[in-house]
């Protein structure tokens, strides 16, 4: 899995293209390479710190 799969972000097209080849829109890749749902709760707890400050 090389994630090289894109995303057209106007009507989420799936291509291997850079560029959507229904409306010519820079595509975007739909899943980040790396995810860690960790990196969820700390997002989420940097909001929180926030809230309790
Ligand atoms: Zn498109």
């Amino acid at each position: 899995m090389t994630g090289s799969i894109r995303r057209c972000p106007r009507d989420f097209t799936y291509t291997l293209r850079d560029t959507c080849p229904v409306c010519g829109a820079p595509t975007t890749s739909p899943h980040p390479a790396r995810f860690s749902p960790e990196d969820r709760y700390g997002h989420y707890r940097r909001i929180a710190r926030q809230w309790m400050k």
